[in-house]
């Protein structure tokens, strides 16, 4: 035995197996499978701080949430030769403050939990459209997005174990009486956020902000011709920068028709989202550029979900997995029937940019006989998020990866970069030189996560 495998027999020794649910090796997304050496599965803070601290030479950790890293890679680490670190044990909801709307939560923490523990008040979660059993803090270290904003905008505190098994806390932590002014910011250099999307420490809770609950909710329906895609987007785009849409404004364009739908949120005041809402539909109807306009009411399973979602309810996100992939969530990774794929580059809010985008998918498509939609997730009023998403046989797993090579060179030839990253596409923007000597500031002995969102 050399010493990375005696390190790491001590280690599930003392840690003990028999997880309830065991680790999958499959991943949805069909990259190749990476060559783990192990997984240890900490309860708690200190075990986490003593096994990244005692970690010997040619030890490397990937640490993981829930690991529903769906279309992304799962729980595949970057590199081979992993031992994956998996903090799901990790799910106390340290502090729930329902007078401020704060929540102190450790990876494990779904957000179906913090969600059902804030039914009856009035703050709700940011919930995405992914399952329920995901992690608010692995969700929101990949930047990911939520139906009312990016998710790394909840994030007002971190607690960050690093390389030398040291424990930080960044942002604004509550004191011992659980104060706390959740503000995202120390005052100077920002540190925060060099922990999301990089390999620079694990982090063992978050403080999370809430939302207030809107006490009314709208949701208009708006179907409109492809063919109007571009001047569509415009329009919305002042609705939204002139406030008549709140939350994350969504277009679908399912890839078998040529007729979109958007869906905008309005809500607050009851009266006021009452007038938003008709002051909304009276201006769109002017346009004439849509076929129908509606306040929808009826529950119809994508407006149901997004509705539920708005209200900081992600329990009907499980159905439409189930739909797709026969099984819960638990399942999705092994399921034996249909893989999954995410490509999501961010464009400007502009028409132009969307129809282009649109033509570039369905080149795609046509190229390599695969099936893409393009969802556009607006996340602020100059900033799109397209969720370019592939469900397809396993049988086709090589036919969707070659879509998905060719969607990331053909969106950067047009300057548009992913805001995130699969496994088999890693890379960092920022200047190679100093990511690297960051990286040598913080895990000098290069245990964690190598390889993700590092330079080329
Ligand atoms: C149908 C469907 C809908 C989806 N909808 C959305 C959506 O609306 N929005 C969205 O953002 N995503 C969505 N997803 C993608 C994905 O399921 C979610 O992003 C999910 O939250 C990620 O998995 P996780 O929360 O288990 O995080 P994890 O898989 O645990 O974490 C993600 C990555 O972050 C790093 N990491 C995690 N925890 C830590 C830690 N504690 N310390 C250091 N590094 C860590 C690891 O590298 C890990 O691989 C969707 C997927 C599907 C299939």
């Amino acid at each position: 035995m050399d010493e990375v495998e005696t390190w790491l027999r001590q280690w599930e020794r003392r840690l003990g197996t028999g997880m309830a649910d065991p680790v999958v090796q499959a991943n949805v997304g069909m990259f190749r499978p990476r060559r783990v050496v192990g997984t240890l599965c900490p309860d708690d803070v200190e075990q986490v701080r003593a096994i990244v601290g005692s970690a010997v030479k040619g030890v490397t950790l990937y640490p993981l949430s829930t690991g529903h890293n769906w279309g992304l890679g799962s729980r595949e680490p970057v590199r081979d030769g992993a031992v994956v670190l998996d903090l799901r044990r990790l799910d106390r909801v340290r502090l729930l403050d329902l007078d401020l709307g704060v929540a102190v939560v450790e990876p494990g923490v779904t957000q179906g939990r913090l969600a059902g523990l804030l039914s009856d008040s009035s703050y709700m979660l940011n919930v995405t459209a992914s399952s329920a059993h995901t992690s608010i803090v692995g969700n929101a270290l990949e930047r990911g997005v939520g139906l009312r904003r990016q998710r790394c905008e909840d994030v007002a505190g971190m607690e960050v174990v690093l390389a030398d098994g040291r424990l930080i806390r960044l942002g604004n932590w509550p004191d011992e009486e659980g104060r706390v002014v959740p503000y995202g910011h120390e005052v100077g250099p920002a540190l925060m956020p060099l922990f999301a999307q990089s390999n620079l420490g694990v982090v063992t809770a978050a403080v999370i902000r809430l939302l207030p609950r809107p006490r009314a909710l709208h949701l208009v329906r708006l179907t409109f011709d492809a063919s109007r895609l571009a001047t569509v987007v415009d329009e919305l785009r002042d609705c939204h920068g002139q406030r008549l849409i709140s939350g994350i404004l969504k277009i679908y364009q399912p890839p078998e028709s040529e007729e979109c739908v958007a869906y905008c949120c309005v809500d607050g005041d009851p009266e006021l989202a009452a007038l938003s809402c008709a002051l909304l539909m009276r201006r769109v109807e002017r346009t004439r550029l849509f076929d129908d306009v509606h306040d929808y009411v009826g529950d119809e399973q994508l407006p149901g979900q997004l509705r539920r979602c708005l209200s900081g309810d992600p329990s009907w996100n499980e159905l439409v997995l189930e739909n797709w992939f026969g099984t819960s969530s638990r399942g999705i990774d092994a399921n034996p029937g249909n893989g999954y794929l995410f490509f999501l580059p961010l464009l400007p809010f502009q028409g132009a940019a969307v129809a282009r985008a649109r033509a570039l998918v369905r080149e795609v498509c046509a190229e390599t006989g695969t099936q893409w939609r393009a969802t556009v997730n607006a996340i602020s009023y100059d900033v799109i998020d397209l969720v370019v998403s592939c469900l397809f046989p396993k049988a086709m797993a090589a036919q969707a990866h070659r879509a998905l090579d060719l969607l990331h060179r053909r969106f950067a030839d047009c300057g548009w970069r992913p805001y995130r990253l699969d496994v088999d596409h890693m890379s960092a923007g920022g200047p190679p030189d100093v990511l690297r000597r960051l990286k040598e500031v913080f895990d000098p002995r290069n245990v964690l996560a190598p390889g993700r969102y590092e330079p080329p």
